[in-house]
């Protein structure tokens, strides 16, 4: 793989917006050089034609030591699911989330799902709602979406076709990066708010194998015989609670293959791998380690939209900053500097990250 790498450091104040993520050579090389000693230094990599921002480059570099150091035994990637580990944009249209991919086979109850999003959606993003009045809120909004996939007779053929309907699609570079971690025995627990059963089938239909190491903590769903819809196990996840806590909330992801003692060990160790990757595309996400006691986390934000307004407070929350609904090559990268004790013929080619 033919690898470019261009470095410039430059206090990013000074820069006009549109000059900040070209592939500007001479012009941010000379300037950077008078000025990466003063005041806010912003490292900005292009890597491969991707644009990233680190906020920090020093201090994401002793977190990659201190992460080598422990070693991958040590290590749990966490990710989110929706334009995190899938893209934002597929063939210039808005890609489907796990969520609004779901067409149950019953207009009457898309259209009443739909009306329960306009009333609870404006309550979801409205900043002047007490966070745990919100959290009911939200509980009440999924438990009554939840009751309607029951009501309206969701069956599992629904998920199926409606998966095999959607316009959605993995980043380029995920399977890789699930095989990387595969080989290196490190776990990937991707938390969604939405529904378990739905991504199962996306990873099925979209990725050309299953992966152990993979685990979903969302919400989980009982069908009966006849493949219909029933109820939903283990207490309900959304926004606001979709975390390491999840993790004993959610239905076990063996259970069905009566493995639920594995699951259960599972779950034990990976409470003990206290060294964090974790992937998200909101601010919101780094919640998701919320209930770990991490030694080190290291945060990859994926910025697909409203990038101008959106930069500088994605630079400061995430330690790395992917832009325009970027490939995952970039985090493949990363993870096989952290999991540099294991052999990787994939990525061991090219620059360090980043
Ligand atoms: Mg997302």
């Amino acid at each position: 793989m033919s690898c470019r790498l261009r470095i410039s450091y430059l206090p990013i104040r000074f820069v006009p917006f549109h000059l900040r993520f070209r592939q500007c050579g001479v012009l941010c090389r000379s300037y950077c050089k008078k000025r990466d000693n003063r005041g806010e230094i912003m490292e900005h990599v292009v890597f491969d034609g991707v644009q990233v921002m680190v906020g920090d480059s020093q201090l994401l570099q002793s977190k990659i030591s201190s992460i080598q150091r422990d070693g991958p035994s040590k290590l749990q990637v966490i990710a989110d699911f929706d334009a995190t580990l899938t893209k934002y944009m597929i063939d210039g249209q808005r890609g489907h989330s796990s969520h609004a991919l779901l067409q149950q086979g019953n207009p009457e109850y898309d259209l009443k799902r739909q009306k329960l999003y306009e009333y609870y959606h404006p309550l979801e993003i409205d900043p002047a709602i007490p966070l745990d009045e919100k959290a009911k809120l939200m509980e009440e909004w999924w438990e009554k979406t939840h009751a309607l996939l029951v009501e309206g007779g969701l069956s599992f053929g629904a998920i199926k076709s409606s998966v095999a309907k959607s316009r959605i699609a993995f980043r380029d570079g995920v399977t890789e990066l699930f095989e990387l971690l595969e080989r290196s025995n490190v776990p990937v627990l991707i938390f969604s708010a939405g529904l378990a059963d739905i991504i199962e089938e996306v990873l099925r239909q979209k990725l050309h194998r299953p992966f152990k190491n993979v685990r979903i903590v969302s919400n989980r769903m009982v069908f009966d015989q006849n493949g219909n819809l029933v109820s939903f196990k283990g207490k309900t996840i959304h926004v606001l609670n979709k975390n390491e806590h999840a993790i004993d909330m959610a239905g076990p992801i063996h259970e069905q293959v009566g493995c639920s003692e594995e699951s259960a060990a599972d779950t034990a160790s990976v409470k003990l791998r206290t060294n964090v990757l974790l992937l998200g595309d909101h601010i919101g996400d780094l919640g998701m380690s919320d209930g770990l006691n991490y030694n080190t986390r290291i945060s990859v934000g994926f910025l697909n939209d409203n990038i101008e307004s959106s930069s500088d407070s994605y630079r400061h929350a995430f330690d790395v900053v992917y832009m325009n609904d970027a490939s995952m090559w970039g985090v493949v990268k990363l993870a096989s500097q952290l999991c540099s004790t294991v052999k990787n013929e994939v990525v061991t080619s090219g620059p360090k990250f980043p």
